[in-house]
Parts: C-alpha cells; structure tokens; sequence
C-alpha cells in the first residue's frame, strides 16, 4: 500500500467504493463521477503508477485485470461494446497515480476524444 494513494486505499477497504467485482489481484468498481452510463474503474490491489509499469514488472496481471475489464463490462451489459481506456501521465489525462482501466460503455460513445 502507497500512503496517500485514493486507490490503495480503496483496495485496502480503508475508503469504500462500489465494488462489482474483487478477487485477491484486481479490484472492479463504479467511477464516483460517471461520464457514461456504464463507467467502471478496474486496479491492481497492488501499486504500479500506470499501466506501462505494471505491464514491464507483471505481464500477467495486466492480461488479468483487462480479462475482468471485459467480464464486467458484460454483466454491466455492454454487449455492443465498450471502450477500456488506460490515461497515462499528465499529458494522458491522468489524475491518479494508480494503474487504473476505465470501462466505458451504454451509450454510442465518440471518437476521437478530446
Ligand atoms: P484518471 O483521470 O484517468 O486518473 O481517472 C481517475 C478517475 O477516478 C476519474 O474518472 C474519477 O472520477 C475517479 N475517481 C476519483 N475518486 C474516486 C473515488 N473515490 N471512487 C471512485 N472513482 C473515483
Ligand atoms: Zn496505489
């Protein structure tokens, strides 16, 4: 655990969330501020900064967490589809320095984005 990390904190239990999926590695829950109408959030329990990181150090756990990515984008039913976005930096969009996959989906969704 990363002190001062919102996501570790959350894997930990220490900060709740909607969690529609938990096993012993990743950690499947609702985006506090959807944009869509499915919008999950899928993390390691264990700290990388953001998915090139934890891909070099644990390659199997990046095919794992985007193997429960695609199963609960099916429960939520996105049978049409979904978009797995993984921000990456500053320049990426990313605001917290906790690998995390958004799952985007229930709704026709635009490309490209802004
Ligand atoms: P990013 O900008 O890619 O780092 O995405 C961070 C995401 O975390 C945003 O979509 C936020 O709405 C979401 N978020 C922030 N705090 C929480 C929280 N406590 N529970 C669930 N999602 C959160
Ligand atoms: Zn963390």
């Amino acid at each position: 655990m990363t002190e001062g990390c919102l996501f570790c904190a959350i894997a930990a239990g220490a900060i709740p969330a909607a969690v529609v999926h938990a096993d012993d590695q990743v950690l499947a829950f609702r985006d506090i501020a959807p944009t869509a109408p499915v919008h999950l959030l899928v993390i390691p329990r264990s700290h990388y900064p953001d998915i090139v990181s934890l891909t070099t150090a644990m390659p199997h756990l990046t095919g794992h967490l985007i193997d429960v990515a695609g199963r609960v984008a099916a429960a939520e039913g996105c049978a049409g589809g979904f978009r797995l976005v993984f921000n990456t930096g500053d320049d990426g969009g990313q605001t917290i320095g906790h690998v995390h996959a958004h799952v985007l989906g229930g709704r026709q969704l635009q490309w490209p984005p802004g």
